[in-house]
């Protein structure tokens, strides 16, 4: 049987107190809560005098412009070599293929998973899957009150940072009176938090309102609007100068549009040989659930925020995409 999440939030607890040596690591191209979980909780085991490796890929180093007021000076993108005796805890990861991790660690005795997506593949040795959490950071937050850490100032930029980040800044319907609450609490421990929105959103380089003009003057409408779609091509990422992160945010305008009940944000990506997209999903409504999208498509995500990477030709894709919707409206 599995346990409840009050066992599973206790046995968490008492690996954390417990353990001495950890790994923490989180997935690829980590978002602001899996940056957030990551620091938060390397910070809260540390201040429990724990020897603490946190991990990010060399790939995924430096952080984007968003991100790069965090400080990862601590973090590795070596595994260490002793990793199999270290507690190994993975946050906001919902399965194992999305960590850079897979195939390089040993398998550790004690595997943490720590997260909120529903689709979680409870690949852990015990799993700590919060679903109704806005995000990560909030059930770090809930453990570090479980382990009756104090909040310093670094730790609640960082758990902030995860909290404004997956609800989207209080807007999605994830936000509950907890995560306002849990607001209330960073606050209350000093951060700044119009800081930290003007660090996450409004410092934006110039490449990137160029690649937003690109795709929303390139967005489509299929299935009489109910499909909000723009497509960025390899080409337009060149011509403006902007990296794949500067896609972050331009799904949330598609979103907007009316009639919309899902927007699909789809980019060209340069990693494999020959077309290959990455398509990034919004919900507008409880409608749709586009994490059964992403599932049919080989990813996977929430109902209202998933993605999938596809070979498929644009045409095949969208077709793919309109006959998913369909389905379920
Ligand atoms: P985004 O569109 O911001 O990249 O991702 C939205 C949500 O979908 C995130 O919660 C993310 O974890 C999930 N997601 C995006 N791409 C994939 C994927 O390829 N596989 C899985 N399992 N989840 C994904
Ligand atoms: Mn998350």
């Amino acid at each position: 049987m599995n346990p409840t999440a009050t066992e599973s939030r206790e046995q968490t607890i008492a690996v954390l107190s417990a353990g001495e040596r950890f790994l923490l690591v989180t997935h690829e191209h980590p978002d602001g809560d899996a940056l957030g979980s990551l620091l938060s909780m390397s910070l809260i085991l540390r201040s429990l005098g724990k020897d603490v490796v946190g991990f990010i890929a060399a790939d995924d180093l430096p952080l984007s412009y968003e991100y790069d007021w965090l400080d990862v000076s601590e973090v590795v993108s070596e595994i260490p070599e002793d990793a199999d005796q270290r507690v190994v805890v993975f946050l906001d990861c919902g399965n194992t293929e999305r960590s850079p991790l897979v195939d390089q660690a040993a398998a550790p005795e004690q595997l943490l998973n720590i997260d909120h997506h529903h689709d979680n593949t409870r690949f852990g040795t015990i799993d700590y899957v919060v679903e109704e959490a806005s995000s990560t950071a909030e059930i770090v937050w809930d453990l570090a009150r479980g382990l009756e850490v104090p909040l310093t100032l670094e730790i609640a930029e960082a758990l902030y940072l995860g909290l404004i980040t997956d609800t989207g800044r209080f807007m999605y319907p994830n936000a509950t009176a907890r995560s306002h609450a849990m607001a209330t609490e960073l606050l209350a421990a000093g951060i700044d938090g119009n800081l930290i929105f003007r660090r996450v959103y409004e410092n934006l380089p110039e490449a990137k309102l160029h690649l937003f003009a690109r795709a929303l003057s390139g967005a489509e409408r299929y299935l009489d609007g109910r499909l909000t779609l723009s497509l960025l091509s390899n080409d337009d990422f060149e011509e403006c100068g902007a990296p794949p992160s500067y896609t972050e945010g331009i799904v949330d305008f598609l979103r907007a549009v009316d009639g919309t009940r899902v927007a699909a944000l789809i980019r060209e990506t340069t990693d494999e040989s020959g077309e290959s997209y990455r398509i990034s999903m919004r919900a507008s409504d409880g409608e749709i659930d586009v994490s059964k999208i992403a599932r049919a498509g080989g990813g996977g995500g929430h109902p209202a925020a998933a993605g999938f990477k596809s070979e498929l030709p644009k045409a095949e894709l969208i077709d793919l995409l309109c006959a998913q919707i369909s389905e379920q409206s």
